[in-house]
């Protein structure tokens, strides 16, 4: 095997950090800040295009500012909160007040952002290669010391060693699979498809979600439309559903984007002349599907592990979320030289997600039956203090500290889903 690489295979990363999207950026931004030697490898190079709708809510907003990055956001389409549209109501939806996340979210292109976090990691101290990918886990004695990489550049292999590696390789997982992860079918898979239009209508300070989705037979469908405002001439246009309803497979989710663009309100301009290119798609693997989450030397981060929110199928926030927990769970085994201290990191999952993602699992299921999603948004639109609420929900945005009507209609839904025996 040829080797390009200037460290020896003797030289030892403290982490080694597979994928640098969201959650790989993040988790080796926090450990660079903590003082270890850290590598990421991406098999792209940056800056690269990740199909995303691209909008940051107030959670993934305070992960950025508290990377310190609130400057780096301040160029790009801030917006103030959600326009929800159904059975031709339409209504805008600001964020809520919250004692911890800000009032605000912003729409970045994921070229632009994950080049960012990662330029953030780097300054950091860590050690980014792009253009490399991890081709297989290394194995001693049966823990993993680190990954086979290969270059783009001359297809030469090399490898690498670390006392920790961080799988944060997105939704298709290879390098986890290769590990032993498997998603738990039981739980919801999002799936969704988007395009950039040109639009007079860029700069909106509102992200647009039409609720009432319905295959070809008019059937209302569990997922929505949207309409992200870019702020460079462009706004970001798709489609997502759950597999949470009988014939899921058979939807064609492209022709469910054409018929989303071809009704779309005629003001934004969305159609063949005004596209940017042809859509593109991807799966969204929710709830924290993916097991295990954790080895002896190794944990998954991210998309990885399945971590996107079954509620709205956002991702970014939790991927930055699930990265800064599992940067903390191994800077403590670094520097106790305990890797049990890793094994904690599940459990901090569990606490912080555990109960919400088990709430939303159980919401989802109930909106794959077409007849209980349209009462819900045929009720949900007649009152504006009941969207608000869901919106507070759905945007795991509940104030910890006061117990409004939002909060105890998810207390009380919680007490039930918490006994019952669904994952
Ligand atoms: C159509 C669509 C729209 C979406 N819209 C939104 C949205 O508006 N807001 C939101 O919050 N979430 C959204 N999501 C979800 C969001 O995109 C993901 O949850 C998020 O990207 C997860 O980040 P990640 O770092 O875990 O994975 P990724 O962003 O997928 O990053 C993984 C990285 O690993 C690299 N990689 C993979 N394998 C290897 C390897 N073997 N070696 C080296 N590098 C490797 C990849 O090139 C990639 O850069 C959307 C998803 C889709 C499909």
């Amino acid at each position: 095997m040829a080797r390009w690489s200037a460290m020896g295979t003797d030289d030892r990363y403290d982490v080694l950090v597979v994928g640098a999207g969201p959650s790989g950026a993040a988790t080796a931004a926090w450990l660079a800040l903590a003082g270890h030697r850290v590598l990421v490898v991406e098999r792209k190079r940056f800056p690269r295009e990740k199909t995303c709708g691209d909008a940051l809510t107030p959670r993934a907003v305070r992960q950025l500012e508290d990377l310190g990055l609130a400057d780096d956001l301040a160029p790009h389409l801030r917006f103030e909160g959600l326009r929800s549209i159904a059975h031709g109501v339409t209504l805008e939806l600001p964020w809520p007040e919250h004692p911890d996340f800000p009032s605000y979210g912003y729409v970045v292109r994921r070229r632009d952002l994950d080049a960012l976090v990662a330029d953030r990691a780097i300054k950091a101290g860590a050690t980014l290669r792009t253009g490399t990918e991890a081709l297989e886990p290394v194995l001693d004695g049966g823990l993993v010391t680190g990954a086979v990489l290969a270059g783009e550049a001359d297809g030469g292999h090399e490898t690498v060693r670390a006392r920790y590696v961080v799988v944060a390789d997105g939704a298709n997982s290879r390098f986890g699979r290769a590990l032993g992860t498997a998603r738990d079918r039981r739980y919801p898979l999002g799936m969704a498809v988007r395009g950039y239009f040109q639009s007079r209508y860029h700069d909106e300070p509102w992200i647009e979600s039409h609720l009432d989705l319905r295959d070809r037979h008019g059937n209302h469908l569990p997922g929505y439309g949207w309409i992200f405002p870019v702020g460079d001439g462009t706004v970001n246009v798709g489609v997502g559903l759950l597999s949470t309803f009988a014939g899921w497979k058979d939807v064609n989710t492209s022709r469910l984007m054409e018929a989303f663009c071809d009704t779309a309100p005629a003001r934004w301009g969305i159609g063949p002349d005004t596209a940017c290119g042809a859509p593109t798609g991807g799966k969204l693997p929710t709830g924290l599907s993916v097991f295990p989450k954790v080895g002896p030397t190794w944990c998954t981060v991210g998309d990885a592990a399945g971590s996107v929110n079954p509620f709205n199928g956002e991702g970014i926030s939790v991927a930055y979320e699930t990265g800064r927990l599992a940067a903390d769970a191994i800077d403590e085994a670094l520097r106790c030289g305990d890797g049990l201290a890793l094994q904690r990191y599940p459990q901090r999952l569990e606490e912080q997600y555990g109960l919400y993602f088990k709430v939303a699992r159980a919401f989802v299921r109930a909106i794959g039956n077409p007849a209980v999603m349209r009462e819900l948004t045929q009720v949900g639109f007649l009152s504006r203090s009941l969207m608000e609420w869901v919106l507070r929900i759905m945007a795991n945005l509940l104030r910890p500290d006061e117990l409004g009507p939002a909060e105890a209609a998810y207390r009380l839904v919680a007490a039930l889903v918490a006994v019952s025996p669904e994952p």
